[in-house]
């Protein structure tokens, strides 16, 4: 029994890996979940984004949105 509990919280403890890796990474702008399409490179780093309108937004002002992203907190609610 001991050895199903630490198979199955194997299991579980891989899955937000396996899941991040096929569903691409967050907008930094709105902080919803992004294809993995639309990208923009700042300081040489690529980051995805949601819509081309976030792009936008994200180059107007890009150290606003990657502090407030080191934060877990979205920059602004917006709806597509
Ligand atoms: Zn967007």
């Amino acid at each position: 029994m001991k050895r199903l509990i630490g198979i199955l919280f194997l299991i579980f403890s891989l899955t937000p890996l396996a899941f991040s890796a096929t569903s691409g990474s967050f907008c930094p702008v709105s902080g919803e979940e992004t294809n993995g399409k639309i990208t923009q490179t700042y300081n040489g780093k690529t980051y995805s984004f949601c819509c081309p309108k976030c792009v936008k937004n994200f180059k107007d002002n890009p150290e606003k949105y990657l502090n407030s992203a080191a934060s877990q907190a979205p920059a602004e609610a917006h709806v597509h």
